[in-house]
């Protein structure tokens, strides 16, 4: 019987912290939805403080005409200036898509505690595909990386936003 309590409480744990990387990462799927809405490439991220959001931001690198003008660049920018800190070691991190190079060097540079993010990134990808940044030993901070959450429609988005693209290069040719 006590077994059974145990599993079952920890059936709840977990189900709850599957939760709560759900709702923050639709938060920041929300914000790549808004740089879809501005024909920007769809990628959205969060700072997340004690299960307050204190950064959000979108891909802007085209209205802004900054190749750094990233979501995650945005939303880390936001959290520093909420705390007047550039420190943010107990936050994490939600990005749509796995961070780039520049990205999770910021994030290690940051100190972030975790990184939690959506689809893959076999092109840019710095959190396992292309680079491992956040688990690099080298470095003097190491980042534990979650990824996965809500792949499936944040994948459908960005094929989405790129076949329109392509699509739009047709009739112009
Ligand atoms: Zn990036």
């Amino acid at each position: 019987m006590k077994i059974v309590v145990v599993q079952i409480v920890l059936i709840y744990i977990v189900c709850m912290i599957d939760n709560n990387f759900e709702l923050f990462m639709n938060m920041a799927f929300r914000e790549a939805n808004l740089a879809y809405q501005d024909e920007e490439v769809p990628v959205g991220a969060i700072v997340v403080f004690e299960d307050k959001i204190i950064g959000r931001g979108h891909n802007q690198t085209m209205q802004l005409h900054d190749a750094t003008a990233h979501a995650e660049m945005i939303a880390l920018s936001a959290a520093y200036n909420h705390f007047g800190d550039w420190r943010l070691e107990n936050c994490d991190l939600y990005c749509t898509l796995e961070p780039c190079t520049m990205c999770a060097g910021a994030a290690v540079l940051s100190r972030i505690n975790r990184i939690i993010y959506g689809a893959k990134d076999p092109k840019f990808g710095a959190c396992g595909s292309i680079f491992n940044v956040p688990t690099e030993k080298k470095l003097n901070h190491r980042i534990e990386v979650i990824s996965g959450i809500m792949e499936n429609e944040i994948s459908a988005l960005m094929k989405q936003f790129f076949a329109e693209i392509r699509n739009k290069k047709e009739q112009i040719n």
